[in-house]
């Protein structure tokens, strides 16, 4: 089964655990795989069992982008914050480029992320 990816930067972070806890039967459902905080902070919230890579600035972005072309991914939740510089830049590129080489739906705000969701659900 193909998984849903599911990452947030710090200042998003609470605005990704409200919008898994209002579609928790779409994530119920579902395989999920995340960067190490993000994770740690929906599945405590929620109580989802998620699949947790590394904290994005230590690797985390690459190792889904591996996911992405192994393709073991159906889908992205990265609720990016575009107001404040990451160190992982690059990485957050790498991975971005590597859902349109793939052709992978990535919602990078929590606009397209509603809409996302209706669409794979
Ligand atoms: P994190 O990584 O979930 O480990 O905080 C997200 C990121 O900053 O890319």
């Amino acid at each position: 089964m193909k998984k849903i990816a599911i990452i947030a930067h710090d200042n998003m972070k609470n605005l990704m655990i409200e919008f898994v806890k209002e579609n928790l039967l779409f994530f119920s459902k579902e395989e999920i795989c995340s960067t190490g905080t993000t994770g740690k902070l929906v599945s405590q919230a929620t109580g989802l069992i998620i699949h947790r890579y590394q904290s994005g600035p230590l690797g985390g972005d690459q190792q889904i982008g591996a996911e992405i072309a192994m393709d073991r991914i159906k889908g992205i939740f990265f609720l990016r914050d575009p107001l404040t510089s990451q160190p992982h830049e690059p990485d957050i590129s790498a991975l971005i480029r590597l859902a349109d080489v793939h052709s992978i739906p990535i919602a990078t705000n929590i606009a397209t992320a509603r809409l996302l969701i209706k669409a794979l659900s």
